[in-house]
């Protein structure tokens, strides 16, 4: 496999591995819903500390690649190593995956009868095995880091959007990730609460997480992300740094998305 190769779109597909240090590689990746062939050909790289966002219109794939990438959702042709192995299809391994590449939802998906700092407890202490005073202890500093840590005691509901799209991001730092997917963590959001959740997300950014970030805000994806990764009928259609993308997009395909998004 070359970085020269090419899809069906004539757009070149690579380079697999940018630079670095990579901790996801997916390579040739194929996915089929019946007969919906719904990731084709995908092949990305993604390194340590580097934040990758995707984009492409409505049902292009985008929340499928990123359920493939902790096995949500398996594939069915291609390879997917995490952290230089092959995914694990079940069992302990595929535990650890999980949790080792966290991941927050556009529906935040938290513990309704849960408080908010027991839903950042319990995958420490289930999952990881830890004390619950230690894992009470790293809960309440995430929260903190979150800025909401004076919300520990209330259940979900009890928050807004923004506060517990917040607390979905402590939850899966909880389990300190070496990766996180974000699949449009804004888009559920009164537009007065997408700031405090992207600012959350763009300091992680600068702290070095790798990241995985499916969202239609294009100010995030210029000012925080790498590179911008576009998608569209289930094909990585290119890759590029923001400002290239943005200033120079390559394919028809995204200069027909981005006239209609920007
Ligand atoms: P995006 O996130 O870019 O909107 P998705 O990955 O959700 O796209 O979906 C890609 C395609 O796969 C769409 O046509 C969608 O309808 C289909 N799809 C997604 N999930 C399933 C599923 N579980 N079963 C069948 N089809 C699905
Ligand atoms: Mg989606």
């Amino acid at each position: 496999m070359t970085s020269l190769d090419k899809d069906e779109t004539g757009a070149a597909a690579g380079p697999e591995t940018p630079t670095g240090d990579p901790l996801i590689v997916l390579d040739g990746v194929n996915k089929w819903f019946g007969s919906l062939h719904v990731l084709r050909e995908v092949n990305v790289a993604v390194d340590r500390g580097e934040v990758v966002v995707v984009i492409g219109p409505s049902g292009s794939g985008k929340s499928t690649l990123c359920r493939t990438i902790n096995r949500l959702e398996p594939i069915n042709s291609g390879s997917i190593t995490f952290d230089g192995r092959p995914l694990p299809a079940e069992g302990k391994a595929l535990a650890r995956l999980r949790s080792e590449v966290g991941m927050v939802f556009q529906s935040f998906n938290l513990f309704a009868h849960k408080t908010i700092l027991e839903n950042v407890m319990l995958g420490p202490v289930k999952v990881r095995k830890e004390k619950s005073d230690v894992a009470r202890d790293r809960a309440f500093a995430l929260l903190d880091r979150v800025g909401i840590r004076d919300q520990a005691d209330k259940y979900p509901a009890q928050l807004s959007g923004g506060q517990q799209q917040r607390a979905a991001i402590a939850r899966a730092l909880a389990m300190q990730p070496k990766a996180l997917l974000f699949d449009e963590p804004t888009s559920a959001l009164d537009p007065e609460m997408v700031g405090e959740v992207l600012e959350v997300m763009t300091s992680l950014a600068r702290e070095g997480m790798t990241m995985v970030v499916v969202t239609h805000e294009m100010g995030f994806a210029r000012h925080a992300a790498n590179r911008v990764v576009f998608m569209a009928d289930g094909q990585l259609v290119e890759q590029a740094a923001p400002n290239e993308f943005f200033t120079n997009p390559q394919s028809e395909r995204a200069k027909d998305f981005l006239s209609k998004i920007l």
